[in-house]
């Protein structure tokens, strides 16, 4: 392994979120029944001819610009031919030599301090990052779907669903700038994430909605020239890619080490066995023959179009993190919580908005409701406690209304009996002492317990009513009343 250095570059596909198909009116979902969402164009019947679909050109435009794309003016479709049981087209239009968008990047975190360095000031050229190249989002339309059905020898059945025929597709190409399975997962986290980000798909990998076929060679360290590469299909996670990956290179040392050669083909990952299986190779690969699509003009997307789109795009991962580092004084790894989905950060920091302390909020729900989510291994969105609940919360700690330990306790109920905060401060609101002589006497305590800090208070450093507050409070378990308590600390310090 350490006298060899692999390369990798992937394909992802992502279905983009139109309510209809790339070049029809059909209706573009998941789990209808069989062959119910078709018709002439998407089941390619003679004389039909394909329109194409003004949202899926947006959102192509809206996915090129969320991963540093350069957009094309003019761009072209076309065919690409190849026969399967489910294109009964006998072809996919696709783009080929002027896809709708190049020349884009997108930066992963590395354990390799090696870089490929944009401009200085990226992050790409901190270390411990690395900027890998996109060279090109392509629009296409998907296929439909075939279903295998039987494992015995006698009955094995195949049934085709053309539902997802014309089904729009963005494909998304990285240069060979992968050096580690782990890389490769980095890339795919980010390119997902920008890409939900964006809104044009819900990258559903279980439904097929992002696909990722990875390109995988290997080559003596220090050799300029790739090695011949396999392309692995089939993988359905993030973490079976990186499997893949891993073995697919030490699948090819090996090759290598034993006086082989490694051959260019097309291998099958297989989960449950954990390894890959040569499907097909390059003397049986596609010629595909492409050629520009007739019924189709070439595709037009004006500067102005490009610089709408742009301003539809919402403020993007990195840079949200970035800023909520600077605006919550957290931690990167405690900003990349927060940022995860869009909808969670937005939920969170309109919440955090609206509090007394926003840094408080995002203190409170990284810390006491992210430990108690972890400890019943719960996700964010089946936390008891909305984000008003802990705005509510953290407002009244900041108010000293109650005491961090009280609210630790209040949060336990919380998750004991699964409800928001609201209801169970209101019914288990800790009882507030109102009664001046019973404060007075716990102020007389503290100031006769501390000498030093009367003497302090008294020479001027006025702040020192905080501790004294602070010290009460504590001897009352948070229930005296604060403005009472505040009022009688002023006084009795006074003299
Ligand atoms: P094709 O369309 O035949 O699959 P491309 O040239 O478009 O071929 O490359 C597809 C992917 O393979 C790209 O992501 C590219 O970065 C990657 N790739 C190309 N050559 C290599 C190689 N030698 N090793 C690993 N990946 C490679
Ligand atoms: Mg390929
Ligand atoms: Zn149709």
């Amino acid at each position: 392994m350490a006298r060899y250095e692999p390369v990798i570059g992937l394909e992802v596909h992502v279905q983009l979120l139109t309510a209809t198909k790339i070049f029809c009116g059909c209706a573009n979902h998941f789990g209808s029944d069989p062959n119910t969402n078709i018709c002439p164009v998407c089941i390619g019947l003679p004389g039909a001819l394909p329109v194409l679909n003004a949202k899926a050109v947006e959102f192509a435009v809206k996915a090129s610009l969320a991963i540093n794309c350069q957009v094309r003016e003019r761009s072209i479709f076309a065919r690409k031919n190849y026969f399967y049981p489910d294109l009964p087209k006998g072809y996919q239009i696709s783009q080929f030599d002027r896809p709708i968008a190049e020349h884009g990047w997108l930066d992963v975190p590395t354990a390799d301090g090696s870089t490929k360095t944009g401009a200085p000031g990226d992050r790409s050229s901190s270390p411990g990052w690395k900027r890998i190249g996109i060279t090109r989002l392509h629009m296409e339309e998907d296929a439909g779907k075939s279903i295998h059905d039987g494992f015995s020898d006698s009955a094995t059945r195949s049934y085709l669903d053309l539902n997802r025929c014309g089904t729009p597709l963005a494909e998304i190409v990285s240069e060979p700038d992968l050096r580690s399975a782990d890389e490769a997962f980095e890339y795919l986290t980010r390119l997902r994430e920008n890409l939900l980000y964006a809104g044009v798909s819900d990258c559903n990998m279980e439904e097929g909605s992002l696909r990722c076929d990875a390109n995988v060679s290997v080559r003596p360290k220090g050799q300029k020239e790739f090695g011949t590469r396999a392309e692995v299909k089939n993988v359905n996670s993030f973490k079976f890619v990186r499997a893949a990956i891993e073995y697919e290179i030490e699948r090819q040392i090996e090759v290598i080490e034993s006086g082989g050669k490694v051959i260019q083909e097309t291998r099958l990952w297989n989960a449950n066995e954990g390894r890959t299986y040569s499907m097909r190779s390059k003397e049986q690969a596609h010629d595909y023959r492409y050629f520009p699509e007739p019924d189709l003009p070439p595709l037009i997307v004006s500067p102005q179009f490009i610089s709408e789109t742009r301003e539809k795009l919402p403020e993007m991962p990195e840079a949200r993190r970035k800023r909520m580092v600077a605006e919550y004084e957290i931690g990167e790894k405690d900003a990349h919580t927060l940022a995860v989905s869009r909808e969670f950060a937005d939920r969170f920091e309109a919440a955090a908005k609206t509090a007394r302390n926003p840094r408080r909020v995002a203190n409170l729900l990284l810390s006491e409701i992210g430990g108690r989510l972890k400890a019943l291994d719960l996700e964010p969105e089946e936390s008891p406690i909305s984000m008003a609940g802990i705005v509510e919360a953290a407002d009244l700690l900041d108010q000293d209304k109650i005491s961090s330990k009280q609210l630790k306790q209040l949060f336990d109920i919380c998750f004991e009996k699964r409800e928001d905060f609201g209801p169970v401060y209101e019914r288990e609101k800790p009882e507030q002492i109102t009664d001046s002589s019973a404060i007075e006497m716990m102020v007389d305590e503290v100031i006769a317990a501390n000498p030093k800090q009367v003497e302090q208070y008294r020479a001027g450093k006025t702040t020192l009513a905080g501790f004294f507050v602070g010290q009460v409070m504590k001897a009352s378990r948070g229930q005296a009343n604060p403005a009472l308590l505040n009022e009688l600390v002023t006084k009795k310090l006074a003299g």
